[in-house]
């Protein structure tokens, strides 16, 4: 019997999760060829909720068994340390994997671009792990500082200080700050004493948005306590300071840091082209240029907007609607059919500030928008999250049942 050819995706996230069951549908009649995905979690992580199970625990996971049960794609769980292009293999430590078609959908990591201090004493908010060690961690601040008696050292114990002032850095700075109101309430601590400060190197919040939802989420976060520190950046950070850049020193126990992003050096190792923030250079069918059996979707790929000639955003609606194109593309490459180049769609864009709170704006059709503050934002957003989940369930061609 000959063996099945192999269509590899590697990661789970919004593309690749999306790739894999448009791949199972699109190849179900195809027996001789095998889907296969590869994460290091045996969960799909909803990353734009990260915000909140990193203060309320919420469930941000979906087990990929429940995903894919019953579709023609084979799970593995490891983590994917090389990737040679020149024999078609994967390798996940010391196994590996053919393959005929690869989708590559790793997404990213944080990035703490080197400055001194940092990475040791600072919390990322990039995986799950990151934002259960952070609830730990907040849960325990807020019942340790009850027993705090001097005012100064409880002060340092409430000074947060986030850096990044983009979509993640402003969504858990305003979660936080409903938190600590419940937090000082329990403990009796006057709620003066708490300091949130977002460290922003920009002119703005959430700069890849319109200047008019920059301004509109500036003035909520205010509403909210929060202070902006705005054309400023941290350079260095020991266990009770951070130093900024116009020179400040502010005492704090606690730094968040969603200040950055990059991609794994996995690509640049294997030889692959590429461009700003490591992410790889691809064409306008999302292939990795060079490579013609390689595909690149999600935080992973540098698409180009071919209208604006501009990066697309790293963002999880690109991630999806890059992991449904490959998918077309890869079949379309196999049977000879038309590929079809990217043109990114933003349907909309949607910040969450607590829990009853959101501002942004939808598409509608015939080029109009919707924009929204508020408490019908924050059902808008649940809305746009329920959709993912529902899409999914939609691809995998079943009812996920929790
Ligand atoms: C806190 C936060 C809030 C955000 N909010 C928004 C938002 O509101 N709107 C928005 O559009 N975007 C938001 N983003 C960005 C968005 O989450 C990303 O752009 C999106 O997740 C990218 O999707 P992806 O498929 O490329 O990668 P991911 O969703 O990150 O998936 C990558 C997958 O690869 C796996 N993986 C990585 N390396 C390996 C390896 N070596 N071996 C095996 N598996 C591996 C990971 O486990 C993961 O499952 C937010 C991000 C964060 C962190």
């Amino acid at each position: 019997m000959q063996a099945k050819k192999n269509i590899v995706v590697m990661g789970a996230g919004y593309g690749g999760i999306t790739a894999a069951l448009r791949l199972a549908r699109l190849f179900h009649k195809h027996h001789d060829y095998q889907i296969h995905l590869i994460d290091r979690n045996p969960y799909h992580t909803l990353k734009t909720q990260l915000h909140e199970a990193a203060i309320r625990k919420t469930e941000v996971t979906i087990p990929i068994d429940r995903i894919i049960q019953r579709r023609n794609i084979l799970f593995h769980l490891g983590e994917v340390t090389r990737i040679d292009s020149a024999t078609q293999t994967i390798f996940m430590g010391s196994k590996s994997l053919s393959f005929h078609y690869l989708a590559i959908a790793l997404g990213s990591q944080v990035n703490f671009h080197n400055i001194p201090g940092l990475r040791e004493n600072s919390f990322p908010l990039q995986t799950l792990s990151d934002a259960q060690l952070i609830y730990d961690y907040i849960t325990r601040l807020c019942a340790r500082v009850v027993s705090e008696s001097s005012e100064n050292r409880r002060r340092d114990m409430l000074r947060f200080v986030i850096g990044g002032g983009g979509l993640s850095g402003v969504e858990f700075a305003a979660e936080l700050a409903e938190h600590v109101v419940q937090c000082t309430h329990n403990s009796h601590v006057n709620p003066h004493e708490v300091e949130i400060i977002v460290v922003v190197s920009g002119s703005r919040v959430v700069p890849r948005m319109d200047e008019s939802f920059s301004t509109r989420i500036y003035k909520k976060l205010i509403e909210k306590g929060i202070k902006i520190v705005s054309e400023t950046k941290i350079v260095s950070r020991t266990a009770d300071t951070v130093t900024l850049s116009s020179g400040k020193v502010l005492r704090t126990k606690t730094v968040i840091w969603a200040g950055g992003i990059r991609i794994q050096e996995l690509a640049r190792r294997s030889g692959m082209k590429i461009g700003q923030l490591g992410r790889i250079i691809v064409d306008t069918f999302l292939k990795v240029e060079g490579y013609p059996t390689i595909y690149a979707i999600g935080d992973n790929a540098l698409a180009v907007n071919p209208c604006s000639k501009e990066a697309v955003p790293a963002a999880a609606q690109f991630a999806l609607q890059q992991g449904r194109l490959a998918a077309n593309n890869i079949y379309a490459d196999i049977f000879g059919g038309m590929r079809k180049p990217y043109h990114p769609k933003l349907l909309g864009e949607v910040v969450g500030l607590g829990r009853h709170l959101a501002v942004g704006w939808f598409a509608l059709p015939f080029f109009e928008k919707i924009t929204f503050v508020g408490f019908l934002g924050s059902l808008l957003k649940a809305a746009v999250q329920g959709k993912h989940i529902f899409l999914l369930r939609k691809e995998s061609g079943k009812w996920i049942t929790y």
